[in-house]
């Protein structure tokens, strides 16, 4: 059995979320372990990337004051101006804009590996985190202190342990954290795809009865990221077509808007859940990101909220200081009542939305298509949806908050 080792926080889980939290404390001065099993990301490849991110303009902030927006490999990252939502069963369209806003753009389509490995470059440059090959098998909690056993026999003690370890979170089931959770029967397909028409730097999404299809647009103008999700058959069945099988069906299931599909790169399919913690906190220990919440990719806000939730857990915690039980446990409460209403609104929005367009009963068809008519004349509602969804409106953490447009 190896040393225990002490450190001010043990961060479980080096996703995006886990990074980000580590970055953020260490910078208020803290001195960080950061768990996980897997060592390094792979590098960038030739090939994009088939994860990609829509990345809202207040995540994008909060990389950017992390010194991450200029390690990552930007020439691999599309900003989108424009996005275009319709119905395949009604005449429902809304068409959002950037410019409707004044803004430069409503996001970015970034890929998982560039994130990963700016994050991980920027935390190498940290002299306060210590990064630990392995996986949590146990964890123990008192008044003063949380120990941790991992699965090479190290013990790591810490006054605070965040729990970043994704939706099959162990930290959450060693502390019994429950949580409530929904399977959707649906699978995500994810795809590159290269088509006819260009992009236009416009996020398009069709919403089927069996689910949304979305093309999000890559740096390449006739190159798209496409995430589908559909019924567990579908999926099955269109993981398995021949190349061209599956052109055209994917064309003809997003009514050929982009003309034909020209060619596709590897296909992986990932099954949707939906969950959430009904506490964040547990003694000295807090969950965040997918570890507390996962909602429906159909927004694209998962990790825009996981890094919300990274964001005002450092705000509420401030520089390293008293960590007695009393001060940490007002400190971590405000941190729940910050993020858990933020997080249940989307959830439900997700959930709302996924059920809605998946009704086809014609009233519901009628009734969605006269909705959609009037949001899109709406300029407020519209307006409000795209800052919902670009992270500037509610409790934003103060790293996150609008001054300027990135450039
Ligand atoms: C199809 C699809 C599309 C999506 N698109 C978007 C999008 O466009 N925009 C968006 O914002 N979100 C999107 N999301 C959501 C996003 O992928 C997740 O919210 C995000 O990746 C969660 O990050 P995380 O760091 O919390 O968890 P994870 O990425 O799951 O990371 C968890 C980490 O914990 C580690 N770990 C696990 N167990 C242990 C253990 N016992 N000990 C130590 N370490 C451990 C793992 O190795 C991993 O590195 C999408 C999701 C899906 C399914």
């Amino acid at each position: 059995m190896m040393g225990r080792q002490h450190y001010d926080i043990v961060v479980v889980g080096a996703g995006l979320v886990g990074l980000s939290v580590s970055m953020l404390l260490e910078k208020l001065g803290y001195r960080i372990a950061l768990v996980d099993p897997k060592t390094q990301p792979a590098p960038l490849s030739e090939k994009f990337d088939h994860r990609t991110y829509a990345i809202s303009p207040a995540s994008m902030r909060l990389f950017d004051r992390l010194g991450v927006y200029d390690a990552m490999d930007r020439s691999r990252i599309t900003e989108f101006f424009d996005m275009q939502v319709w119905d395949a069963n009604s005449n429902g369209t809304v068409q959002f804009s950037a410019h409707e806003l004044g803004r430069d753009r409503l996001g970015w389509i970034v890929e998982h590996s560039n994130l990963m490995i700016a994050l991980t470059e920027a935390l190498f440059t940290l002299d306060n985190v210590d990064r630990i090959t392995g996986s949590v098998n146990a964890i123990e909690q008192d008044e003063s202190i949380v120990g941790l056993i991992l699965d090479n026999g190290e013990q790591l003690r810490a006054p605070l342990v965040l729990g970043c370890d994704g939706a099959n979170s162990r930290v959450r089931s060693l502390l019994n954290m429950s949580a409530k959770v929904r399977d959707y029967v649906q699978h995500s397909i994810l795809c590159n795809v290269e088509i006819e028409l260009p992009h236009a730097q416009t996020a398009r999404q069709r919403f089927l009865t069996t689910g949304p299809l979305a093309f999000l647009p890559l740096p390449n103008p006739h190159e798209c990221s496409i995430i589908w999700s559909t019924t567990r058959e579908q999926a099955s069945q269109v993981v398995k077509a021949s190349d061209s099988d599956f052109h055209s069906i994917l064309g003809a299931a997003f009514e050929h808007r982009l003309g034909a599909i020209q060619s596709s790169g590897k296909r992986l399919v990932v099954p949707l859940q939906a969950l959430h913690t009904k506490q964040y906190i547990s003694g000295r220990t807090a969950l965040l990101g997918d570890a507390a919440h996962v909602v429906h990719p159909l927004a694209g806000q998962g990790l825009n909220l996981g890094l919300m939730d990274a964001a005002a857990l450092a705000q509420v915690l401030g520089s390293r200081e008293d960590m007695t039980l009393r001060f940490l446990l007002n400190k971590l409460r405000r941190y729940e009542r910050m993020r858990r209403g933020e997080n249940l609104a989307m959830l439900k929005l997700t959930e709302e939305l996924n059920q809605l367009f998946c009704d086809d009963h014609s009233l519901t068809r009628c009734l969605r298509g006269t909705g959609m008519q009037f949001v899109d004349r709406m300029t407020p509602i519209k307006k409000w949806l795209m800052l919902r969804a670009m992270g500037d409106v509610g409790d934003v953490p103060i790293i996150a908050s609008y001054q300027s447009e990135l450039k």
